[in-house]
């Protein structure tokens, strides 16, 4: 065929990207195409943005290194800005293309998107569609995806068995792009954002595209040589390398698991293999799961009930939902890693784990506040692992346990020295770590003499949560 537009879409990567490769052997020019869809950063139907700040600069970067990775090819990125159906099907117009190239993803909005471009395509017009964010590929799973599992061990287990992994598809060497107006990256403040805060104390700068993803891979793995003990220090929270942090890349799409699969594999050849080398595997069938489980189930998951029809009375209690989100709990650890979350975008899995069960669990609030309250501010949000994970840890998706997290000994299990705590709320420095835990147990004269007045310096706590937790305890065992 003569030529093919490639709608780039949450796979913003040139190294394994089936859908760029397919369409370069295909056609004899490509036209490499991103839409910045105003619909992708407007506000939810719960109240937060779909889309805040740091995601939007970190896609924003995404872009600007695939037109650079484009051009090194001899080729170009072209950029509009609108409704997709409305675009691609313009810009397929105006080169007269054969065919559309597009990654598919499993998520109701995302389906529904594809469809819509498909549909204002002239008929004449191939809509060739690639499935390339995941680990196994859908094909290969043992178990067709609408038969799977819903719960996860039995399901990696016989991934793990019965599936391989596909080789990564090389970048293709050249691609000839056509005479077309590549448009310009819009800036953020055209894109509807905000800079969003630089904070010192995040874990990482988080630069957006595949060459940042790639030299983060490089570092992880090669330069710190932090693979070899993955498993035992995943559960950290300061630093850059407790954990790999490629949750970004591969939310967008920078980063290919295959591709990181290589890298691990050769990683266990050339230095050591062992529990650690293998978890993050075991991580990304974690991803992989929720992918093949919004396959399965579609928009249930966004429903109260879940995907398992779970009744539960949620709050609707719009303050206490404020002071969650805003880090103001008067719970130290909650509050210090929702503040993480506001300044730099990024908090740790076992944070996550912790400020969701304490919303869902401790104030009975709406689990879907929470999952969208997330989606607007996380620099890796990934529909499937953000509401997959909430709908988890709200008792109605993937799991039959109604298990919450004692947040307070998390806290003292997970910062058994407050430097997290210390770290994101500075005016609990000078609490010794039992009252930068539980800083109400403080009596009047340990406040002043510590200079840490709850209600003035730090907040009140808004329940009782050592009551809360017993009470907990009582009721779920
Ligand atoms: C309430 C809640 C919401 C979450 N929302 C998201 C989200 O929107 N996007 C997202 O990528 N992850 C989400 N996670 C999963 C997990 O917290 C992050 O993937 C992880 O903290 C990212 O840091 P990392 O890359 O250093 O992880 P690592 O520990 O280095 O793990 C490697 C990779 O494995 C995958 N992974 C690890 N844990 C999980 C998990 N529980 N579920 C799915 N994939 C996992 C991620 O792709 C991650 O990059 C959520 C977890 C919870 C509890």
């Amino acid at each position: 065929m003569e030529t093919a537009v490639v709608w780039f879409r949450d796979d913003l990567r040139v190294e394994d990207n089936l859908t760029l490769a397919d369409a370069v052997s295909a056609a004899e020019t490509v036209v490499p195409l991103y839409v910045f869809d105003p619909r992708r950063r407007r506000e939810s139907q719960y109240g937060p943005d779909k889309m805040g700040s740091h995601r939007g600069q970190f896609r924003r970067e995404s872009v600007d290194d695939l037109r650079e990775s484009l051009q090194d090819r001899g080729g170009e990125l072209v950029v509009r800005e609108g409704l997709v159906e409305d675009v691609v099907p313009s810009v397929v117009e105006g080169v007269d293309a054969d065919a559309v190239f597009a990654q598919t993803k499993p998520a109701t909005e995302e389906v529904e998107r594809e469809h819509a471009v498909r549909d204002a395509l002239p008929g004449t017009v191939d809509f060739q569609r690639r499935f390339t964010h995941t680990l196994h590929h859908l094909n290969d799973l043992p178990t067709p995806y609408d038969r799977i599992d819903d719960t996860f061990t039995p399901w990696r287990k016989e991934v793990e068995q019965g599936a391989s992994v596909r080789d990564p598809v090389p970048a293709p060497e050249r691609v000839s792009t056509p005479q077309v107006d590549p448009g310009v990256i819009p800036s953020l403040d055209d894109l509807g954002f905000d800079t969003p805060p630089h904070d010192d104390r995040s874990v990482l700068p988080f630069e957006g595209g595949e060459t940042a993803g790639q030299d983060r891979l490089q570092h992880y793995l090669w330069e710190a040589d932090r693979l070899r003990e993955y498993k035992s220090t995943r559960n950290g929270m300061l630093g850059p390398d407790y954990s790999s942090k490629f949750s970004p890349w591969l939310a967008a799409g920078c980063l290919s698991p295959r591709w990181i699969h290589r890298e691990v594999k050769r990683y266990e050849d050339e230095r050591v293999s062992n529990e650690d080398t293998y978890w993050l595997l075991f991580e990304l069938r974690w991803r992989d799961f929720f992918q093949f489980q919004f396959l399965k189930h579609g928009g249930n998951f966004f429903t109260p009930t879940g995907i398992r029809n779970v009744e539960r009375e949620w709050k609707h209690d719009r303050a206490a939902f404020r002071q969650w989100a805003a880090g103001e709990t008067g719970v130290p650890f909650i509050d210090a890693n929702m503040r993480e979350l506001n300044e730099t975008g990024y908090m740790s899995n076992r944070g996550r784990q912790n400020v969701a069960s304490f919303l869902v669990d401790a104030l009975g609030i709406d689990w879907r506040w929470g999952a969208a309250y997330f989606e607007e501010r996380l620099i890796d949000y990934d529909v499937a692992s953000n509401w997959g994970n909430w709908a988890y840890q709200a008792g109605v998706g993937n799991d039959s346990r109604d298990g919450f997290f004692n947040v307070l000994s998390q806290a003292e299990r997970y910062d058994g020295d407050a430097e997290y705590v210390h770290t994101w709320l500075p005016e609990l420095q000078a609490l010794p770590t039992e009252y930068a835990h539980r800083p109400w147990r403080m009596d009047a004269d340990e406040e002043s003499s510590y200079d840490v007045v709850l209600g003035v310096d730090y907040s009140e706590p808004m329940i009782d949560v050592e009551a809360r937790f017993v009470e907990l305890q009582e009721t779920r065992y």
